[in-house]
């Protein structure tokens, strides 16, 4: 599955966020028992309120939402990559995942020390994308010294990767992190950035810690985090983890009942797993019937086949054609036979693109 690793100095409230996010009722969701794979790492339902308006058409009796998870990694401080506190199983975790949530403390708490002795997220943020570059510098100047040898003798893999691998060197030595490579990277370049797997190559998004009090409509603190996000073309996402720690023990409805005292429109975990979800470039195909209605993760830009092997891999190997109803279709014409009537039903081969919302039935051989 696809995995976001929640990272951050200690004392930001990363745990607190991460026990909020599997104990949410969303997380337990029924037909599919909430399950922590490992102590920590926990899978999260997404939500998505286009499940319930499928259901309603296709008289679904269960709907069962997709799901991501993440990653409480802890062990972070200053000096981490150069193996400080616990340094070294810090990076390897953070290796692991396909993007990052950097928690960054936005409230103020006199009795909860800071690391750092000073509310300041933004030089916060600085402080660990600071270890995760040193990090970078340090296993790219000691892998590019053999690729550029291969290179100059020819070898052609090595000639593939020397030239993204020098660009990361460059922004790296520069104090940069090599996610801005992403900015305008070819396609077919993409592949061979991965394949470096560098730590600061993985997509973030901020999360910004805030009071209760601040809740709503945020503080100085999650301005200036915002304004940092922006100019790196990032997310920022303002939660109370206190609030999300509360809510997440309470029922649906009580749930909604306190937010709404406090004016908040939905869980601000919502929020988060929603824009993790868009961080690590996925969207959501439908099955719909009598049984079930069932979201389903691919990564943006997947086939046809590949979407079907989410379900079961004979499904790929087999892959006939699928039937694909987009969802405002779907919804507004009354499903599946009033959309096959309308002509809103297509025929789709091999070479399809699956578009987020698509409502698909796999046609395979076994
Ligand atoms: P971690 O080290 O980043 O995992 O941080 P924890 O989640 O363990 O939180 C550290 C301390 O800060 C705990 O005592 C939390 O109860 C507290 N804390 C977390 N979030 C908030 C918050 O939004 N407001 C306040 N006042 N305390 C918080």
């Amino acid at each position: 599955g696809f995995k976001c690793g929640i990272v951050g100095l200690p004392n930001v409230g990363k745990s607190t966020l991460f026990n909020a996010l599997t104990k949410t009722a969303a997380a337990q969701a029924a037909n599919y028992p909430f399950c922590t794979i490992e102590p920590n790492t926990g899978e999260v339902a997404v939500p998505d309120p286009r499940m319930k308006e499928i259901a309603a058409v296709a008289k679904s009796q269960n709907i069962i939402p997709t799901r991501i998870s993440f990653v409480d990694i802890a062990g972070l401080v200053r000096g981490a990559s150069k193996g400080e506190g616990l340094g070294n199983q810090f990076l390897a975790n953070i290796r692991e995942v396909d993007a990052i949530v950097h928690v960054l403390r936005c409230f103020e708490d006199d009795d909860i020390t800071h690391v750092e002795g000073r509310i300041d997220p933004v030089s916060d943020a600085e402080t660990v994308e600071t270890e995760l570059m040193l990090s970078d510098l340090e296993s790219l100047e000691r892998r590019i010294v053999q690729i550029r040898k291969r290179a100059t003798g020819k070898d052609k893999e090595a000639l593939a990767v020397l030239p993204m691998m020098e660009k990361a060197l460059e922004l790296l030595q520069d104090g940069k992190p090599v996610r801005m490579l992403l900015r305008d990277i070819a396609p077919d370049d993409l592949p061979i950035l991965q394949e470096l797997n560098l730590l600061t190559s993985k997509p973030v998004l901020y999360v910004c810690n805030v009071a209760e009090s601040n809740a709503v409509a945020g503080n100085e603190h999650t301005r200036a985090v915002a304004a940092m996000a922006e100019a790196q073309g990032a997310e920022t996402v303002v939660i109370s983890a206190a609030i999300e720690a509360e809510v997440a023990q309470l029922s649906d409805e009580e749930g909604k009942e306190f937010l709404d005292a406090i004016g908040l429109e939905e869980p601000g975990l919502d929020r988060l797993i929603r824009a993790g979800y868009k961080l690590l470039d996925l969207i959501t195909y439908f099955t719909a019937g009598p049984k079930e209605t069932r979201a389903w993760t691919v990564k943006r830009g997947s086939k046809a086949p590949q979407a079907a092997g989410v379900i079961h891999t004979d499904f790929e190997r087999g892959f006939i054609r699928a039937q694909t109803i987009a969802f405002h279709d779907y919804v507004a014409l009354g499903g599946e036979v009033a959309a096959k009537e309308a002509g809103k039903a297509r025929d789709e081969g091999k070479e399809y693109v699956v578009q987020d919302g698509d409502v698909m039935l796999f046609r395979f051989n076994t």
